[in-house]
């Protein structure tokens, strides 16, 4: 996919952060144009809003359907903004076309299923549309990337990715687990696909947009795509991760968006790169000896001795084939785990001798 098209938009393309800005849901016409009227004021260009909305329960609020097009339009004529939309078959994709869609983005659900993504692939090729794939709802880069290839294999050469987040069962800070070292590999392995962020979806709340779209500028991200709402607290969804247009002026005011040509400060993107990966393998390590502690609790119950010769040489085996496979060196990973093993067993005699627990 290497002759993969940036955004080709007059007057935003050569922006970043391209912003893309609009409510989770087109709700009534009133409230999509006096929202893109604030937006376009201060100065977004692309707009968007769901029409047709996956939600996860039947009940709720699943979008205007193909009336609020209409609405659509109305902000491209009055705003001059570019519109886009959610497409999940093609039934969408066709009246998104004829309604001058410009760019078209394929939701978390739809990305996870490839029988969809094939039918909107079919229902769009042969056209020039832009289309935005956002990652599949479970951690999957593999599915991710099959998703941008069907799309590719349709003819579609303007595409991009957005980083959406990764569902995650129980309750954590965010409502997407943003798992960065996944769009990170993204971008390793398809260098020239522009990147987006929605920290909206990602965050889940008000306040956890600023700090998340600092933190995709700081690792080069390309573009966001946040929910902004005129009234976000009436909105009939997403209503705690959507802001006013003004506080998103603020919000993107406040970024600091470093020039990613330099090459310090590609070499900065690199590095904050390394510290995020980092802090994922410190956390899993704390992860890892946390069991251990709970292992060594087990064995102290039990009466077990706490070094077993047997496990710790199938560790070490397995572990060195890993690496192998994955381009590693075996003696590299050998000392790696001689170090964890050290510390996994200090924290089951710990719990052995009962100091801490
Ligand atoms: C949305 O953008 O409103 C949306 C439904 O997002 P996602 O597919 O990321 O859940
Ligand atoms: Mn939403």
């Amino acid at each position: 996919m290497d002759d993969i098209l940036h955004l080709d938009l007059a007057g935003v393309s050569k922006q970043r952060p391209i912003v893309i800005a609009g409510p989770c849901s087109a709700e009534t016409e009133e409230q999509v144009l006096a929202t893109a009227t604030d937006l376009a004021s201060s100065g977004i260009k692309i707009f968007r809003a769901g029409i047709w909305k996956p939600r996860t329960k039947p009940g709720g609020f699943e979008g205007v359907g193909e009336p609020g097009l209409r609405w659509l339009q109305r902000v491209k004529e009055e705003t001059g903004m570019y519109i886009a939309t959610e497409v999940a078959n093609s039934h969408h994709v066709e009246a998104a076309l004829k309604a001058g869609v410009d760019i078209m983005w394929l939701g978390a659900r739809t990305s996870a299923n490839p029988f969809a993504v094939q039918e909107i692939a079919d229902a769009i090729a042969g056209t020039d549309t832009t289309v935005l794939v956002k990652n599949p709802i479970n951690p999957d880069l593999e599915l991710w990337i099959g998703a941008l290839q069907r799309i590719y294999n349709a003819g579609i050469r303007r595409i991009g990715a957005i980083h959406r987040g990764f569902s995650a069962y129980g309750k954590h800070l965010y409502r997407n687990l943003p798992q960065w070292h996944i769009p990170i590999e993204l971008r390793r392995r398809l260098p020239q696909l522009q990147l987006f962020c929605d920290p909206s979806h990602i965050g889940g709340k008000r306040e956890l947009i600023a700090p998340l779209s600092q933190q995709a500028m700081d690792l080069g991200f390309d573009g966001l795509i946040v929910e902004s709402h005129c009234d976000p607290d009436c909105a009939w969804s997403d209503k705690s991760q959507q802001v006013t247009p003004e506080v998103l002026s603020y919000i993107l005011n406040m970024l600091v968006v470093r020039d990613t040509q330099s090459t310090t400060e590609s070499l900065a993107i690199l590095r904050r790169q390394i510290d995020t990966i980092d802090n994922e393998l410190i956390e899993l390590l704390a992860r890892r000896m946390r069991v251990s502690r709970d292992i060594g609790q087990y064995k102290k119950e039990h009466n077990i001795q706490v070094l077993q010769a047997g496990r710790y040489d199938d560790v070490l085996r397995s572990r060195m084939k890993l690496a192998e496979q994955l381009d590693m060196s075996g003696e590299f990973m050998k000392t790696v785990y001689q170090a964890i093993h050290e510390e996994s067993v200090r924290q089951q005699i710990e719990v052995l001798n009962n100091r801490k627990r």
